[in-house]
């Protein structure tokens, strides 16, 4: 069994980015170690199985590498949601505030089924700005989220709280304060 103290070893915190005063937790370290990548991933998967998730869903770009690692850990497919203008066909899309300016995610209408239970993966949670739209980007496409599971929680910036408020069922595996 993965010891969480272990897994949070091996995360590399990178002072000033992308901009001054800001400690980037970044988990390329967490990748590149076997046990630290398998342990995770089992963790959310057993998390999403749980949840009573029928599919993984991921937000781009690290959301994929630990989505598409959870959904094959949890025999489950996987959807990913992308940044604008990636996806060949006509989207379905949700524009979302950032602290300047805002930002979109888009999914395919067909890569989720109607009344889909979606697991939502990602690297972390912040602010919780993107885990919110992509809960919503799921809604409208007509699925169900059933959770929302990251590996590190910034429990300072209130994400995990913004989700929990709005119903959302949320599980990370280590939180740096
Ligand atoms: P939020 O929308 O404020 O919750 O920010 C979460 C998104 O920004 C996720 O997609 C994260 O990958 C990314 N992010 C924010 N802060 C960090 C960090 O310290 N390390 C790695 N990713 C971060």
């Amino acid at each position: 069994l993965l010891d969480i103290e272990q897994l949070r070893a091996t995360i590399r915190t990178v002072p000033d980015f992308p901009k001054p005063g800001i400690q980037f937790r970044d988990i390329t370290t967490l990748l590149a170690d076997p046990a630290a990548l398998h342990g995770s991933v089992a963790l959310l998967a057993e998390h999403a199985r749980a949840s009573g998730a029928t599919v993984i869903a991921g937000m781009e770009a690290r959301g994929f590498i630990f989505g598409a690692a959870v959904a094959i850990e949890a025999g489950m497919g996987f959807v990913p949601i992308r940044k604008p203008g990636k996806l060949p066909v006509e989207t379905i899309g949700v524009d979302y505030q950032l602290e300047y300016g805002t930002d979109r995610l888009e999914v395919d209408p067909d890569a989720i089924a109607q009344g889909a239970k979606v697991a939502l993966v990602d690297d972390l949670i912040a602010t919780g700005g993107t885990a919110l739209a992509a809960a919503e980007l799921v809604r409208k496409a007509g699925g169900e989220v059933a959770a929302a599971l990251f590996v590190v929680d910034l429990p300072d910036l209130g994400g995990a709280a913004r989700l929990r408020d709005s119903n959302i069922e949320v599980h990370t595996l280590l939180a740096f304060e």
